[in-house]
Order: C-alpha cells, then sequence, then structure tokens
C-alpha cells in the first residue's frame, strides 16, 4: 500500500534500536527522510547508515540525551520543521512499588512524559501552520494493564497518554494527528534486561524464561520491530488522518480485555 508519505520528514527519537528503529525503518520504506536520534553514537551512525543505504533515503544522525534539555535543543535545532514526530525513550527500571523514591519517580516523569510533551510543544504548532502532521508517542501497554513491576511506567506513561487525550483533539482540525502506540511484549535488548531477572528469580535459562513469557501471549510469540514499526508508519500515513487521540495495543492479544 503506498502510505502517501514520499518526501515527508520525520524525527524519530531514540531509534538507533529496537521500537524507535522499527519505526524509522518502516518509515524509511514508505520514502520518509529520518533524523534519527540517541545517546550513544557509534551504534546511531551505524543504524543511520544501514537504514539510508537499504532504502535510499537520508538519514540525519543526531547523537543526545532526549530527555535532557540540552539533548533535545541540539535535536531540535538538526530537525527543523518535520512532518512527523516518533516520540521515544528509554523506559524506566523495575522494581516493587515501596523501591521508588521522589528522585525515582521524578525522573521516570521527566524520561517518559515530560520530554515527550516539550518535543510536541515544538514541533506540533509548526505542523499546525503547515496543514499536516502526525505524532505517535511509543508509550507501554501497561497503560491499559498496568505492569506490577513497572510502577514508574505505569505513572509517567499514563501522565502522558491524559495530556495526549486533550491535546489531539484540539490540534486534529488543523491536519494533525497524535496518536499512542502501546507496545506489548517485543523481542528488543528492553526485553532482554526484564527477562533476566525473571530468569535469575526462577532458576532458569534466559531462554526457557522468554519461552514462557512467550508462552502466555496469544499469539505465541515475542512481537519484533517489524511489527511495531508497521504500526507506526500506518499512523503517521495519508490513510490514517481520521485516527486521532487513540491507544493502539500492539501486543499479539496479551492484554486481555473486550476493549
Ligand atoms: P531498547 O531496545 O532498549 O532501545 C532503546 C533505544 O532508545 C536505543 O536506541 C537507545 O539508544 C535509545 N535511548 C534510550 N534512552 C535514550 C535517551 N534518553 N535519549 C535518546 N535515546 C535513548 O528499547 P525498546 O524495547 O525499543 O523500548 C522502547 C520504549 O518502549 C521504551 O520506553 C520501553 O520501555 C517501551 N516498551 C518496550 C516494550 C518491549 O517489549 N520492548 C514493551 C513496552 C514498552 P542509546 O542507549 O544509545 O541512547
Amino acid at each position: 500500500m503506498d502510505l502517501g508519505l514520499s518526501g515527508k520528514r520525520a524525527l524519530v527519537c531514540a531509534g538507533s534500536k529496537g521500537l524507535g528503529r522499527g519505526c524509522a525503518e518502516a518509515l524509511a520504506a514508505a520514502g520518509v527522510e529520518i533524523v534519527l536520534n540517541a545517546r550513544g553514537a557509534e551504534a546511531l551512525e551505524k543504524t543511520a547508515a544501514e537504514i539510508a543505504a537499504t532504502y535510499g533515503v537520508p538519514v540525519t544522525p543526531v547523537a543526545a540525551d532526549i530527555t535532557t534539555p540540552e539533548g533535545r535543543a541540539k535535536v531540535l535545532e538538526v530537525a527543523g520543521a518535520v512532518d512527523i514526530l516518533v516520540n521515544n525513550a528509554g523506559g524506566p527500571p523495575a522494581g516493587v512499588w515501596t523501591d521508588w523514591d521522589h528522585a525515582d519517580f521524578l525522573a521516570a516523569i521527566e524520561a517518559n512524559m515530560l520530554s515527550p510533551i516539550a518535543l510536541m510543544q515544538a514541533l506540533v504548532p509548526g505542523m499546525q501552520a503547515r496543514g499536516w502532521g502526525r505524532v505517535v508517542n511509543i508509550t507501554s501497554a501497561a497503560v491499559k494493564a498496568p505492569i506490577a513491576q513497572l510502577g514508574l511506567s505505569n505513572t509517567a506513561r499514563t501522565g502522558l497518554t491524559g495530556f495526549v487525550a486533550g491535546m489531539a483533539r484540539q490540534v486534529a482540525g488543523s491536519g494533525v494527528t497524535v496518536n499512542n502506540l502501546l507496545p506489548g511484549i517485543h523481542a528488543t535488548d528492553r526485553m532482554v534486561t526484564l527477562d533476566g531477572p525473571v530468569a535469575k528469580a526462577e532458576g532458569i535459562s534466559l531462554e526457557e524464561a522468554a519461552a514462557k513469557r512467550a508462552a502466555a501471549i496469544p499469539a505465541g510469540r515475542y512481537g519484533s520491530p517489524a511489527d511495531f514499526g508497521a504500526v507506526c508508519a500506518f499512523l503517521c500515513s495519508a490513510q490514517a488522518s481520521f485516527i486521532v487521540g487513540q491507544n493502539i495495543l500492539v501486543d499479539g492479544g496479551a492484554a486481555n480485555q473486550t476493549i
């Protein structure tokens, strides 16, 4: 399907690996020029070169921590005017609800709520002025079904979700759609980080922990960055112009709910 995105320009945050990379690849495959961000310059430059070579679109890497004001300023200066914003950053650490202090909550809220809000505030007015734009915020299935050990994520991402619910409806009339994409379990470095402690606690191998978790997903497997990126690209497409302020699960059916 032609997504109607050829020649558009996107900023994809936290995109040298995992889900962000999946989104960048799917957009590049649709002919979108990419500004690609992550902190580590080496992996970022390698990914940018690979995507540019594979899809034949310009990919500009910007190494910066997207969760800091300085990092965002650096990224925004390189990005300039963009048609598409994919908001993403690393997820907060796991633990139990009594583990976290005030500073831990502030860090999670800064990274997974206030940073994407700041980027929307910086870039969406330009999209509105030009009469077309797409924002996809990578949040988490935890927004719909809380994950016990990810209380910091449950908290910060729900705050972002509340902001988007109001804001998306205020900008939709100017041709800009803002939606959240909620990953369930995908095979990325982040999942290895989360499977590791489970394997240790249960005295099983990482592979056994992953197989056990996959068996609990109706689709019977972890998602891939490509699965996730394809949905992101569709949400950015010309065809998705009537999808506004939604929270779309990509989880292989894992959240056991009716709506
Ligand atoms: P990942 O495989 O660990 O990749 C994270 C990417 O983000 C890397 O490119 C990393 O590069 C970059 N990054 C991390 N922190 C950054 C920062 N402060 N500034 C700029 N770039 C940053 O993670 P993932 O699995 O793709 O997860 C992406 C997001 O989805 C996370 O917030 C995660 O919590 C959430 N999520 C993932 C899953 C899943 O199953 N994978 C499920 C639910 C939610 P550098 O380290 O070089 O910066």
